[in-house]
């Protein structure tokens, strides 16, 4: 009898698993930080002020169009390459992670998707080779009602003419290039809110006041002023009155980045806590040989896993097309509370000298807490999870 023979289905692969291309572009950006950000991130974060030739040197590196099609100079990457560079930028400066975030998960983004084919061939080859873009949603009395925003966008002729004023809005110190949601018609609430591409050289606009900010703080984080703002008609995204859904699809993705985020801050801060351990001595022997420090350090790993598999689940799923909302704010949401638990734990580890500026875990400790805030509060991502699981979906 010729022996029966089972067919088996190739096993799926782990999550945390990477391809060879990702390991690459992992280890590259890893390497690249480590030699390159880590010796500047101190002073960049005292100056409140980031380094011009880093920036340059992402663009380079293909850090800023991860996403963006060949044809227009970019990496043809995907949303998950796009998490890994964050990930691991912030592990070392969590700066340099949030403008390769906003670069790529919100505005490269916003433009890949709902822009025309001729507003794709002006902006996305700039995107790729030495603009920075922000994205700007946030005024002074709308930020987690995003939608109660009042900046006014007028037709008038073959232009539109903004006035108002956007608050928080990263990059844009640096930035060419704004994504920025106006309403047509305040009276419509909602089904007023249209998204524009706005040059920073737009005849009425202008960068104000930056944020002196207690983390990130080499990230600008600015005002913008529209006085009479002429914005061309072709510079409208999308639909007139559909902005809404820009606004929101595109922050769905972007949260995923900011877990991404989150995770590299925790990863950083953690293993400074597990190098600290094994060096610092007290009742005659390294700290890491007493069990409750070897506890601490292993519930932060425990706890950093976790949240990288969610983070990494949710991105996976952006790729592969399915619905992701849910997943993303519980990305988002729990990546946060790990990333302010593990740096706060780091800090203890280094007992009185982690309170210090003379070493690093206190940084970490004031980057971590700007997750629980942007791209919508714990509360909003909890009532975004809330709305879906009660909906039974
Ligand atoms: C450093 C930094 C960078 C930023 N970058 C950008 C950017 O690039 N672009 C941009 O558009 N915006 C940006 N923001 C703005 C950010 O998204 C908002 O600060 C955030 O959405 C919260 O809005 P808010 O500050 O107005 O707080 P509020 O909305 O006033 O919230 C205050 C508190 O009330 C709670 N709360 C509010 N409403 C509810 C509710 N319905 N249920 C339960 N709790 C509620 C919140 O959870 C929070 O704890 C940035 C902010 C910071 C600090």
């Amino acid at each position: 009898m010729p022996e029966a023979t089972v067919q088996h289905a190739p096993p799926t692969p782990p999550l945390v698993a990477l391809s060879e291309d990702e390991i690459l572009f992992r280890d590259n950006i890893r390497q690249f930080a480590d030699e390159n950000i880590r010796p500047l991130s101190r002073e960049m974060d005292e100056k409140g002020v980031f380094d011009h030739g880093l920036i340059e040197q992402f663009f380079q590196l293909g850090l800023m169009g991860i996403e963006i099609p060949e044809q227009f100079g970019g990496g043809a990457g995907t949303f998950f390459e796009a998490i890994l560079a964050v990930e691991e930028l912030s592990r070392v400066d969590a700066s340099a992670g949030v403008i390769v975030d906003v670069q790529n998960t919100l505005v490269n983004n916003a433009l890949l998707r709902w822009t025309t084919e001729d507003q794709k061939k002006r902006y996305l080859p700039k995107m790729a080779a030495g603009t920075v873009g922000a994205y700007a949603l946030s005024e002074a009395s709308s930020g987690s009602d995003a939608f109660a925003l009042t900046t006014k966008a007028e037709l008038k002729g073959s232009e539109y003419v903004l006035n108002g004023q956007k608050l928080w809005i990263t990059n844009a110190k640096e930035a060419g290039v704004f994504i920025l949601f106006a309403t047509v018609d305040p009276a419509a609430g909602y089904k007023g809110i249209t998204g524009f591409i706005v040059d920073k050289e737009a005849p009425g606009f202008t960068v104000g006041k930056k944020e002196d900010k207690l983390g990130i703080r080499a990230s600008s984080t600015c005002e913008l002023i529209l006085e009479d703002c002429k914005v061309p008609k072709e510079n409208v995204i999308g639909e007139v009155g559909k902005g809404y859904k820009i606004a929101i699809e595109t922050l769905n993705e972007g949260r995923i980045g900011i877990g991404a985020q989150m995770v590299g801050v925790a990863r950083g801060a953690w293993e400074h806590a597990l190098n600290y351990a094994r060096e610092r001595k007290q009742f005659g022997k390294p700290i890491s040989e007493f069990q409750a420090v070897q506890f601490q350090l292993a519930q932060m790993g425990t706890e950093i896993e976790a949240a990288r598999l969610m983070v990494y689940n949710a991105a996976r799923m952006k790729d592969a097309g399915m619905n992701f909302v849910k997943e993303a704010a519980m990305a988002k949401l729990f990546s946060s509370q790990v990333a302010e638990r593990v740096c706060s734990l780091a800090v203890e580890i280094y007992g009185g000298y982690g309170f210090t500026r003379d070493y690093p875990v206190e940084k970490y400790f004031r980057d971590c807490k700007i997750g629980k805030i942007y791209e919508g509060t714990s509360n909003m991502q909890l009532a975004t999870i809330a709305k879906i699981v009660l909906s039974g979906k």
